[in-house]
């Protein structure tokens, strides 16, 4: 009985993760699966999270002062940016990139990666 409860918790944090099509904070996770299992707790979440992450399944989003956020690995592996919504918090996906930011660099220098993380309101929220 125990496995069985475990597996719906497991698929409710699963969806609830590949069906937000933006990352979501651990919190999120939380409200978002436990409206499909009501009894998922904080610490399952914590749980789950850390087992598909070391399954390779879910990558967690991490921003300077932000808690992480995650999405599905197949997202992640695909090159994209972020949007911080500074009113509420949430992290949206961007598509695009700006590319030739190495004509930023001084001369002799290489660049190998970048992150970039743009930041203002979402439509809910100007
Ligand atoms: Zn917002
Ligand atoms: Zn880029």
């Amino acid at each position: 009985m125990a496995e069985r409860r475990n597996t719906i918790q497991l698929d409710a944090i699963k969806s609830a993760i590949t069906t937000a099509g933006r990352p979501l904070s651990i919190e999120e996770i939380l409200l978002e699966s436990s409206k499909k299992v009501s009894t998922i707790s904080l610490r399952t979440v914590y749980r789950v999270i850390r087992k598909l992450e070391e399954e390779g399944e879910v990558t967690a989003v991490t921003l300077p002062s932000q808690p992480d956020r995650y999405e599905p690995s197949e997202v992640a592996d695909r090159h994209h940016h972020h949007f911080l919504c500074t009113s509420c918090d949430r992290l949206f996906d961007v598509d695009g990139c700006p590319g030739r930011l190495k004509s930023l660099l001084p001369d002799g220098f290489v660049l190998t990666e970048h992150e970039l993380t743009l930041k203002g309101l979402c439509a809910a929220c100007t």
